[in-house]
């Protein structure tokens, strides 16, 4: 389902230096964030006291809010010299800011978690979630990582999308000093766009960290969900981010947070899922505790969003690719992973192939992909870019005898560029595969299929890898030039 969300990519700038002595300092400087937040949650009020710390002073800064609507949940601000504080439409400015000096105020996460929208905030039981960008101004200079500081009561935990840091750094001389029962903890917020979306939750659950080559997904489960069904949710979450490894013997990143919201009476075990990109990296899945755990691993939509684990953000332009790497290997790891058998996932990748074809418009691919937030043209879009997906990984086992596939140069892809914090141009993504793969042929094919206006030749595609359908029941056929490739596609990875 969605990938989301960016519109502006800020694009971090990197300075490279010829001088030596220059590098101690430059490192000193890299592992000292400009701005320091400390957060204490009043669990009574369901609010946040938040400050945030300049590192360096400026003759003039902005602390910005998420939009000129998002400054309701902001009140009482603050600076702690006697400066003003001016407000503007979308946010607050000040001039001679000191080195050191402290901006302060409350931010209503109540309010944000009444507005129940997955991308805002949202209550479930006891539980809250609330975006950060709507409780965390941001200082308009300089870019960088932030670190912060989290004083939570006794029994209340955190799920967010940053990196932990495990020692969190002892309060300075003038900050007042914690009581004994509180939980501190301290983060890194990764440097993304300000207008990728996050979630942080807050409440009374436990985050299971489920531990696996290449990093680690940690498991929050909202609302109160009863142990039984606690239990069967992360036996059946195991089980799918083990298929994962399937791709490459690794999860994609080192590190991502993973939130379960129980939603019920939709007729459906999974019910909605995305990959949000803010401040790191998430996986949020709508989900109803009660349905059995037969039909959870009917799903496919939490393999879905892990394969999107795979990619940088492309953009709404380049949502065809995006979609289609996570629609592809969505059937190709339940099958690797033993969730489906090789002909079951054959026959899934047939019928939304069906589904694509049948969907219709006269548009290119890429314009599609453009206008699908709007049109709804979702199945032409995914399935088309599943296609794309399948045609390359066969373009590539074909080229190598077999030695490279797609798994192959998206493997090397995540040990270069993930992850990764910035907006990729779709151009860049399969060049940058291509050459990781040695090949030219993904940006042909890319082009090829960007300035298509028919659904793509699948059957074509599916004669040569010699998957027929005879009486409604897949066959293959041992013989077909590309038989070889089929197997191997479907086949389980030694991890
Ligand atoms: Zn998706």
């Amino acid at each position: 389902m969605a990938d989301m969300r960016s519109g502006s990519g800020r694009a971090r700038k990197l300075a490279l230096c010829c001088c030596a002595w220059l590098l101690p300092a430059i490192a000193t400087a890299a592992a000292d964030e400009a701005w320091r937040y400390r957060a204490v949650f009043d669990a009574a009020k369901q609010s946040m006291r938040v400050s945030v710390c300049a590192r360096d002073a400026h003759a003039r800064i902005a602390f910005a809010a998420d939009s000129a609507w998002a400054m309701r949940f902001i009140a009482d601000i603050a600076r702690d010299g006697s400066g003003a504080m001016t407000q503007g439409s979308g946010g607050w400015s000040a001039d001679d800011w000191h080195a050191g000096e402290c901006l302060s105020y409350r931010a209503d996460l109540a309010a944000i978690a009444a507005e129940h929208k997955p991308d805002v905030g949202w209550r479930s039981g006891d539980d809250i979630v609330a975006a950060p960008q709507l409780w965390l101004l941001r200082p308009d200079a300089p870019a960088g990582e932030a670190r912060i500081r989290v004083e939570l009561p006794a029994g209340w935990s955190i799920s967010a999308p940053w990196r932990s840091v495990l020692a969190p750094s002892p309060t300075k001389g003038d900050e007042k000093q914690p009581p004994k029962d509180v939980a501190i903890k301290e983060f890194v917020i990764p440097d993304t766009p300000a207008d990728w979306s996050a979630s942080v939750a807050f409440g009374h659950f436990d985050e299971r960290r489920i531990e696996l080559p290449g990093g680690v997904l940690r498991l929050s489960i909202l609302g109160g969900v009863e142990p039984a069904q606690k239990e069967k949710l992360e036996r059946w979450f195991g089980r799918v981010a083990r298929a994962v490894l399937g791709a490459y013997g690794r999860v994609p990143l080192p590190d991502v947070q993973v939130l379960m919201i129980p939603v019920a009476g939709r007729g459906r075990a999974v019910v909605f899922g995305q990959s949000v990109r803010g401040q790191g990296n998430a996986l949020q899945l709508l989900i109803d505790p009660s349905r059995a755990e037969s039909e959870f691993d009917d799903d496919w939509m939490a393999v879905h969003e892990l394969s999107h684990l795979m990619h940088p953000y492309l953009g709404d332009r380049g949502s065809w690719l995006a979609e289609g790497l996570a629609t592809y290997y969505q059937n190709v790891l339940r099958a690797r992973g033993g969730l489906l058998t090789p002909a079951q996932a054959w026959d899934r990748l047939a019928e939304g192939f069906g589904r694509g074809a049948g969907a219709g418009g006269d548009e290119t691919l890429e314009q599609t992909a453009e206008g699908m937030e709007h049109t709804h043209n979702f199945q032409r879009v995914y399935w088309a870019g599943a296609a794309f997906w399948l045609t390359v990984d066969r373009d590539l086992r074909r080229a190598s005898g077999g030695k490279v596939g797609l798994d192959t140069a998206l493997s090397r892809f995540r040990d270069g560029s993930l992850p990764a914090y910035r907006q990729w141009r779709p151009e860049d993504f399969v060049a940058k595969l291509d050459a990781l793969a040695g090949s030219t042929l993904i940006s042909a094919r890319y082009r090829e299929f960007a300035a298509m206006r028919g659904f793509p030749d699948w059957r074509s595609i599916y004669a040569d890898l010699g998957i027929g359908d005879r009486g409604g029941r897949m066959r293959f056929d041992e013989q077909a030039r590309d038989a070889a490739i089929r197997e191997a596609i479907m086949r389980p990875k030694a991890n």
